[in-house]
């Protein structure tokens, strides 16, 4: 298995087909610039259920490479208002890789559906509700309700 791809697989991202990457690589005096696009889809865990959901990827991104002694102080990042990405390398060789996964890795929602109206697993019986309806919500009572049915008995 592709190293990059065992890795995503680890955190439970798991490609639904090859991603394809178009980089472009610009090598000036002491940094290197780096463009592409990447286009895939993935498959993450949905928020609600843990089924799957499939993400679509479509990154557009640039990023530069600076070596250690050319990385900006604290000081200076943060006179920097423009917010570019600004990574390091160790002046001979960037892990295009490494530079792929970090993109994805940025690009993954926080929440995530398998659907739009995916219904979730029932808090109480953990049952799946997009598979069946538990019948759980009906005992969730309104409290106004339980006071009345104190009253009833
Ligand atoms: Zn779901
Ligand atoms: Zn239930």
């Amino acid at each position: 298995m592709d190293p990059v791809i065992a890795e995503f697989a680890q955190i439970g991202i798991v490609p639904e087909k090859p991603l394809v990457a178009d980089i472009e690589i610009v090598e000036k005096v002491d940094s290197i610039s780096i463009a592409g696009v990447l286009n895939g889809s993935v498959l993450l865990a949905c928020t609600r259920c843990l089924g799957q959901a499939l993400h679509n990827v479509a990154i557009d991104f640039s990023a530069e490479y600076v070596t250690e002694e050319n990385f900006p102080s604290e000081a200076e990042l943060e006179v920097t208002e423009e917010a570019f990405d600004l990574g390091l390398y160790d002046g001979t060789s960037i892990d295009l890789a490494e530079v792929v996964r970090e993109q994805i890795l940025l690009d993954i929602p926080e929440r995530v559906l398998c659907r739009d109206d995916c219904g979730g697993i029932c808090q109480k019986c953990g049952s799946d509700l997009n598979v069946e309806s538990c019948g759980c919500e009906e005992v969730q009572a309104d409290p106004r309700w339980s006071a009345l049915k104190e009253l009833k008995n």
